[in-house]
């Protein structure tokens, strides 16, 4: 099958494929990413040959390590984490949400920590990065809501508070300007560095996630990827995993992925329609 081919397969016959697909191995383990969230007004690191599209996200190392990386990114968090609390559920997560709800899903585990599975209705989901909506002190496990902290820096920053930029990945801003005055709200509880509740690059996933991720493989019947590249190994190892399983690996996505060579069904076409018409073609069955 060239990609050629694929791309220009119908939207419908995708949709059609892709039931057949959920029919024959109803227990599936679904592994998404950003593709999903962008019909969500959530922008996207990648472009669909999996390449960086704007200047790769900051590093854990960098933000534990420089006040002034610490400055500049919540300066524009402030920002810019606005399109994900304005962001609104896509199609391709209610059809998500409603596979589940017909017993197709196993579990679902997302690379994305918007939360907008949850809000779409799924339920068995694994947040494999972590929540955006929550921050952690990084010295005593304090755990705040963002947008409570936002508020406060908002009020320590007025004039950055006011600023406004165009949105970014992961809740930030392609803001520039003059960070160094810029004062960080600190842990309430004993001072320490709080950062968002996320997997930063250059940081692993908790063990007790990935094992959570892991222990819902050996159950399923298949693995279906959508709007994810694969790019990143956390991710990546568990089509891999299954692959070395003897499970079929099925992606759903626009672009390429780094599982390529292990997949055995792919659809290169966009998410929400091809979601919605494989439910559809699932519930008139
Ligand atoms: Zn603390």
């Amino acid at each position: 099958m060239t990609q050629a081919v694929e791309i220009a397969k119908s939207v419908s016959q995708a949709g059609e494929e892709l039931a057949d697909f959920i029919q024959r191995y109803p227990k599936l383990w679904v592994i998404t990413g950003a593709g999903v969230s962008t019909d969500s007004g959530i922008p996207d690191y990648r472009d669909a040959d999996g390449q960086w599209k704007r200047p790769p996200p900051v590093q854990h190392g960098d933000f534990m390590g420089s006040f002034a990386v610490r400055q500049r990114y919540w300066a524009r968090a402030l920002v810019g984490f606005k399109a994900m609390r304005e962001a609104q559920v896509s199609g391709a997560h209610k059809a998500l949400a409603a596979l589940e709800a017909m017993g197709f899903i196993e579990l679902l585990v997302t690379q994305n920590v918007d939360r907008l599975h949850q809000r779409a209705g799924s339920k068995r989901v694994v947040d494999l990065h972590g929540r955006a909506d929550l921050v952690k002190c990084m010295s005593c496990d304090y755990t705040m809501m963002r947008h409570a902290m936002h508020s406060e820096m908002a009020v320590m920053n007025p004039r950055f508070a006011a600023l406004d930029a165009r949105y970014a990945p992961d809740g930030d801003a392609d803001l520039e300007t003059d960070f160094s005055t810029f004062k960080v709200f600190d842990c309430p509880r004993c001072g320490g560095i709080l950062k968002p509740d996320v997997v930063y690059y250059g940081d692993v996933v908790p063990p007790a996630r990935r094992l959570a991720a892991q222990a819902g493989l050996s159950n399923a019947g298949a693995v279906l990827a959508v709007g994810t590249s694969l790019m990143v190994f956390s991710g990546y190892r568990f089509c891999r995993d299954a692959h070395g399983l003897g499970l079929p690996v099925a992606s759903l996505s626009l672009g390429v992925t780094r599982a390529d060579a292990l997949l055995t069904h792919q659809w290169r076409a966009p998410l929400t329609p091809v979601l919605e018409q494989a439910v559809s073609c699932l519930q008139s069955d």
